[in-house]
């Protein structure tokens, strides 16, 4: 494309296309892709940059991998859809029989969605026909942390941070929920007891209002990137059977390995009740998630009124992203993925401490193949990621936060170029 065509199809873009938490009157830039594959995003321009972002969490492969683009083609070849309600098909049974082996033992029952915020409010709904279904029909709301991020829809929103999250505004409208301070603890440091008395103190006086606890374990992601003790979970754990409330774990950023586990929470040894998975669950080839649940939730629903779980949307357990999991996840299983992470983790400690040095840098974490700078004051996006463009790289930082999390098929090289064009980008931030 010449320069002239690629602005007439930017201008069409800008006047018509909404993108993501972006103004559609005044949108922050965007670059015209052309193709992807492996780390790397080709524009239309023919500029190439290496990718720091998975698209957001998903592309754990890369992109353009042949091996899910394969499974993809060959499920078109005999359905690409079949309605759930009624009806089966092997790409799901093939699918649950694959996650029943990796995700925690007590979670048995799979329902599949089409997204990351579907697949909460799935939980959610779950834990509100659980506490009907078992007399608890005072418990309507559920708790959380601070700096928590779950997804945009409604009730998914209503768990979100709601003044460091991106939801704020929407106060008033939104269900109440119960919060507790973000765990202080870091991943790496010596437990502080002290960080789990504010979730029993709450338990203690609203027990009889509280179906659920809904958390991303260890690793908050676009709530604020904080990597927290797992000990936290394991309290949590306790206080939760105790007062008969159920523990979801919202692993749709964290799941399929990128923590440095294949879930996050196998780092507490501590299993919820209800799981979300997403994102990478097809390689970031197409949206789907999935919530799981053990026996005794699925029981429990089926005991009370309705009798059934109440949920069914007209792409659930679509063929096509079954099959392209099945293989994504096949893929992951076949490479050393916990090399792979842990030694993007020791690159990215080793490559992005200099950032450590400079004024405008808060803090500096890595964990499992995640690696943040965090900025003392919130930067500008569109300037900063101009920046990162001019340096071949693609990152898209939020607030303070310049943050990559790339495709586990990086090369060490590749990585390095990535870490020091934040090092430099970070330096010239105010
Ligand atoms: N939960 C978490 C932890 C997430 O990171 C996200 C997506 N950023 C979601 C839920 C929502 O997923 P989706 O965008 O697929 O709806």
């Amino acid at each position: 494309m010449t320069r002239e065509e690629i602005n007439k199809v930017l201008e069409i873009d800008r006047t018509h296309i909404w993108h993501p938490y972006t103004s559609m009157t005044d949108p922050l830039p965007v670059f015209l892709v052309k193709s992807a594959g492996g780390v790397w995003i080709e524009l239309m321009t023919g500029q190439k940059l290496i990718d720091g972002m998975s698209s957001w969490w998903a592309a754990v492969h890369g992109y353009n991998h042949p091996v899910l683009n394969k499974a993809l083609k060959k499920q078109t070849e005999s359905m690409s859809h079949v309605m759930f309600g009624g009806l089966t098909h092997q790409p799901a049974v093939e699918l649950t029989k694959k996650l029943l082996s990796i995700v925690p033992e007590s979670l048995t029952k799979i329902f599949y969605c089409d997204s990351g915020s579907v697949s909460v409010e799935v939980a959610m709904k779950m834990a509100l026909q659980y506490a009907h279904s078992s007399g608890s029909i005072t418990k309507k709301h559920f708790a959380t942390i601070r700096s928590g991020y779950h997804g945009d829809t409604w009730n998914a929103m209503s768990v979100c941070d709601p003044e460091t999250g991106m939801h704020h505004i929407f106060q008033g409208s939104l269900p109440v929920q119960y919060f507790v301070p973000q765990p202080k603890t870091r991943f790496h440091e010596e437990w502080k007891p002290e960080d789990i008395v504010p979730l029993r103190k709450l338990f203690e006086e609203k027990e009889s209002e509280i179906a659920a606890l809904i958390l991303e374990p260890i690793v908050q992601g676009a709530g604020g990137m904080w990597f927290y003790h797992p000990q936290y979970l394991v309290e949590a754990r306790i206080l939760c059977d105790k007062y008969n409330i159920l523990l979801i774990f919202d692993e749709i950023a964290t799941g399929f390995g990128r923590t440095g586990k294949m879930f996050a929470c196998e780092y507490a040894h501590v299993m919820p009740d209800i799981l979300c998975i997403g994102k990478a669950i097809t390689g970031g080839t197409i949206s789907f998630a999935a919530t799981l649940t053990t026996n005794k939730v699925a029981e429990m629903i089926s005991s009370g009124e309705p009798g059934v779980f109440m949920h069914g949307p007209t792409y659930m357990g679509n063929p096509l992203a079954c099959a392209v999991s099945i293989a994504s996840i096949d893929l992951l299983l076949s490479t050393d993925w916990e090399y792979k992470v842990k030694n993007m983790e020791l690159r990215m400690k080793e490559w992005l401490e200099p950032a450590r040095n400079i004024s405008s840098v808060e803090d500096v974490r890595v964990l499992g193949g995640i690696g943040v700078v965090q900025m003392k004051n919130v930067v500008d996006v569109g300037k900063v990621q101009g920046e990162f463009v001019q340096r071949n790289v693609w990152v898209r930082p939020f607030g303070k936060l310049v943050y990559i999390m790339p495709p586990y098929v990086i090369e060490e090289n590749e990585l390095k170029i990535l870490c020091e064009a934040i090092v430099d980008v970070a330096g010239m931030v105010k």
